[in-house]
C-alpha cells in the first residue's frame, strides 16, 4: 500500500493524435493533464496529412475539433515548445522538470493576428511543408496551429544574425515581441506519465539506391501529403518541386528502407501499403490524365475496409501496381528514371517519371533513446519504446506508473494509435480509481497509530 496520498494528475509527453486522445480521455474524466510537446503546436504528424485512408476523410477536419478541445480544456495544461528534461520519484509522485524554449514572443500578450509573420523579411524552407513550402523566421507551424502563437527561429532571424531588422517588433500591435526572452524551467508533480512521442521518417539521404535524397523531384510521403493538402504549399495541386509543372507520370516506391535487413530495418512499417495506395488514388483524382505506378514487394492491407481500398485504387483509379524492387533512381533529361524488376513478368522495368514518392520507413522520433534512458524505460533494437509484454500488456512499461501509446512503440495507423492512447488513458484512470480510497486509509492508519 502507498504511504502517502498519490497525485491524481498526469504528464503526457507528445501531443500528436496519441497524446491528445489520452489527454482528452483523462481530462474529460475530471483529472488534470500536463501535455508537453517539443513543437510550438499540437497535432503531431496527423496535422501534416491531407486525407486519411480508408475513408478519405479530410485529416484536418477530423483533427481540428480535437486540437481546439485540447487547447481550451480547463483540465489540460498545454506546454508546447518544451521538453521534459528530468523525472524523479515514483508512481503516485513523479517530480518533473520541463525546459521551455524561448519563443521570443510573449504568448500571454500575443493575439495571434499574424502580422509579424506577414512582415518578416526572411523566408526559409518549412520543415512542416517540405521542400516546396516556405515559412518566415517568425512563424506558426500551420494556419490551424493550436496554440495559434508564433515562435521566432533565432538561427534564421536577421536581427539575431546581423543586429538589425526588428520588423516584427515594430509592427506588432500589442508589443508581444521579446528579444530578451530566455528559457524557463517549469516544475510539476504528477502521479502517472504517458509517453506518446511518435515517429520520424527514415532520412532519404541514407538511401543510396534512391539517390541519397539529392535527386530533384524525389520526395518522401509526408512531403507528398503536403502537396495534396488544400492548406499546403500548392493549395492541393500536385506540382513537382523542380519546376512547378504538373507531373504526368508519378512512381510510388514502397518499402524504401523498410524490410531491408542490410539497412538495419528488417521490420515492416505497416502503413505504407495503405498510404501509398491513397497517394496514388489522390494523385489520380487531381491529375485525371496522369499515370501512377506503385512498386511493391507485396501488399499488406490488413484492416477494416483496407483491402477494398487497395482494390479501388487498382480498379477504379487504374493505378498500375508493379511487383518488384527498385534498383536505382537517377536524373536524366529532366526526368527521374526509375529502374526496377517486375517479378511477376520477370522483366526489367524502366519508367521515366516526372515525380517519385518514396514510402520511407517509419523510425522512432529523434531523441527516443535519450528520453527512454531519462525515464528509466527500455527500447528495442530499432529504438522504439518497449512495452512490458506485447500481447497482454501493450501499453505498460517496466517502470510502474509510466505508460506508452502511439507510433513511438512501433509503426501504426491512426485508428490503432487512438485505440492504444485510450488504452493508456484507461490504465491511468483505473489507477486513479484504486487510489481514491488511499487518502481515507492513510487517515484511518494515522488515527490508529495515534491511539
Ligand atoms: C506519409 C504518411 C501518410 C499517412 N497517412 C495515414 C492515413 O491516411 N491514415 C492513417 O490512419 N494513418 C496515416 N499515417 C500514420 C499516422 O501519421 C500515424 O498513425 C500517427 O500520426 C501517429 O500518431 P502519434 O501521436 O503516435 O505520433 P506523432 O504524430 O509522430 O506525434 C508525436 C508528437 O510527439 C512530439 N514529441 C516527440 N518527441 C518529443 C519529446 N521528446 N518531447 C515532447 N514532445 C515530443 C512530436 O513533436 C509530435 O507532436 C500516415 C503516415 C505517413 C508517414
Amino acid at each position: 500500500m502507498l504511504d502517502k496520498e498519490p497525485i491524481k494528475r498526469v504528464l503526457i509527453i507528445g501531443a500528436g493524435i496519441a497524446g491528445m486522445q489520452a489527454a482528452l480521455d483523462i481530462a474529460n474524466s475530471g483529472y488534470e493533464v500536463v501535455l508537453v510537446d517539443k513543437l510550438p503546436s499540437v497535432g503531431g504528424r496527423m496535422a501534416q496529412l491531407s486525407e486519411t485512408f480508408p475513408t478519405l476523410d479530410c485529416a484536418q477536419c477530423i483533427l481540428t475539433p480535437r486540437t481546439v478541445e485540447v487547447g481550451h480544456h480547463e483540465n489540460i495544461q498545454l506546454v508546447t515548445y518544451s521538453e521534459v528534461e528530468d523525472v524523479t520519484g515514483e508512481i503516485g509522485d513523479f517530480r518533473v522538470r520541463i525546459r521551455r524554449y524561448p519563443a521570443y514572443v510573449d504568448w500571454d500578450v500575443c493575439t495571434g493576428c499574424g502580422l509579424c509573420q506577414e512582415k518578416c523579411p526572411k523566408r526559409v524552407v518549412s520543415e512542416f511543408e517540405g521542400e516546396m513550402g516556405r515559412r518566415k523566421a517568425i512563424y506558426t507551424l500551420s494556419p490551424q496551429a493550436v496554440p495559434n502563437k508564433p515562435v521566432l527561429d533565432r538561427d534564421n532571424c536577421i536581427y539575431f544574425e546581423r543586429g538589425k531588422c526588428r520588423a516584427c517588433e515594430k509592427l506588432c500591435p500589442v508589443g508581444a515581441i521579446d528579444f530578451e526572452q530566455e528559457e524557463t524551467i517549469i516544475e510539476e508533480r504528477v502521479g502517472c506519465i504517458i509517453v506518446a512521442t511518435g515517429y520520424d521518417l527514415y532520412p532519404m539521404e541514407e538511401l543510396g539506391e534512391y539517390g541519397h535524397g539529392r535527386v530533384p523531384d524525389v520526395i518522401d510521403g509526408l512531403a507528398f501529403e503536403r502537396l495534396l493538402s488544400a492548406s499546403g504549399p500548392t493549395a492541393g495541386k500536385v506540382l513537382r518541386p523542380s519546376d512547378g509543372q504538373e507531373p504526368k507520370e508519378v512512381v510510388f516506391v514502397q518499402c524504401a528502407g523498410s524490410r531491408d535487413p542490410e539497412l538495419g530495418m528488417p521490420y515492416c512499417s505497416k502503413i505504407c501499403c495503405m498510404y501509398t495506395a491513397k497517394h496514388a488514388m489522390l494523385y489520380k483524382h487531381r491529375v485525371h490524365d496522369g499515370q501512377a505506378y506503385i512498386f511493391y514487394i507485396d501488399i499488406r492491407s490488413a484492416g477494416k475496409y483496407y483491402e477494398e481500398f487497395v482494390q479501388r485504387a487498382m480498379e477504379e483509379d487504374r493505378v498500375l501496381f508493379l511487383r518488384g524492387k527498385v534498383s536505382k533512381i537517377f536524373r536524366e533529361d529532366g526526368k527521374v528514371v526509375v529502374w526496377g524488376v517486375d517479378t511477376l513478368s520477370d522483366r526489367q522495368v524502366e519508367v521515366a517519371a516526372d515525380l517519385v514518392v518514396l514510402a520511407t520507413a517509419m523510425v522512432p522520433k529523434e531523441g527516443t533513446r535519450e528520453l527512454a534512458e531519462m525515464l528509466g524505460l527500455e527500447t528495442d533494437e530499432f529504438g522504439f519504446f518497449t512495452e512490458i509484454e506485447g500481447n497482454m500488456q501493450p501499453v505498460e512499461t517496466l517502470r510502474p506508473g509510466i505508460f506508452l501509446a502511439g507510433a513511438g512503440i512501433g509503426p501504426k495507423d491512426i485508428p490503432e494509435t487512438v485505440a492504444q492512447a485510450s488504452g493508456a488513458a484507461a490504465k491511468v484512470l483505473s489507477l486513479f480509481a484504486q487510489w481514491s480510497g488511499v487518502a481515507e486509509e492513510i487517515a484511518v492508519l494515522a488515527k490508529v497509530e495515534a491511539l
